[in-house]
């Protein structure tokens, strides 16, 4: 999962940074609203966090940019205590939550996980397809009941094609969502991973989980309509 940080208190964002890269996240950092819509514009992002004190552009305008140009990134802002003003006007704006600050890592890491699951229309931190059980909270896989070891990687892969499973994924799509920009981005990594995901998933060749369009992507195959 890709996530944009507009953050310009430095300290701030290099530990809000840390801590989601920590979780699994590829993270960009904007240190001011022009840059943040750069990243916006330029990326597309499971969510994005927005400071709205920010300068050259603030954070209002930024996310009444983003909306205005049909960009439907889930959007958390982050407030000044006591400010009821601000959330107002921010969720008014566009935005879809918001953290007061100071607020703890743990918290931001929750709001965020729930807006991308809303966005996927997942209500809940367990996704099931078929006989798979995704817990997003703990990073767990179960396939009937039995736990699955996946490695941090695979699981972001898995996960991510849980999350849209209702359509197919393509090969740049998942680099896109999955790796850092800096990252040589080579499609037959992702084979790779998707080999090795089916290998563990489902060893017998059996219930076949992540079906490949041709020319399009992947598919996840499970508890979905037709299959
Ligand atoms: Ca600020």
């Amino acid at each position: 999962m890709r996530v944009l940080i507009v953050e310009d208190e430095m300290l701030l964002a290099a530990q809000v940074d840390k801590f989601l890269r920590d979780e699994g996240f590829v993270v960009d950092v904007a240190s001011d609203g022009e840059e943040g819509l750069y990243y916006g514009r330029e990326y597309d992002y499971d969510a994005a966090v927005i400071d709205l004190g920010l300068p050259k552009l603030d954070g209002l305008g930024l996310i009444a940019k983003l909306r205005s140009e049909r960009n439907r990134v889930p959007i958390l802002i982050l407030t000044a205590r006591g400010d009821w003003r601000d959330k107002v006007t921010g969720l008014e704006a566009g935005a879809d939550d918001y953290l007061t600050k100071p607020f703890h890592m743990e918290e931001l890491l929750a709001r965020i996980r729930v807006l991308i699951r809303r966005a996927a229309g997942h209500a809940s931190a367990i996704i099931e397809r078929g006989p798979l059980r995704l817990d997003t909270a703990r990073k767990e896989v179960r396939l009937d009941d039995s736990r699955v070891e996946l490695t941090a990687f695979e699981y972001r892969v898995l996960e991510y094609l849980m999350v849209n499973a209702a359509r197919v994924v393509s090969k740049s799509e998942l680099t896109d969502h999955l790796y850092e920009q800096d990252f040589e981005r080579d499609s037959n990594v992702i084979e790779v991973f998707v080999r090795r995901l089916r290998r563990k998933l489902d060893p017998d060749d059996q219930i076949r989980p992540i079906r490949t369009v041709r020319g399009q992507g992947y598919r996840l195959a499970l508890g979905t309509d037709g299959d």
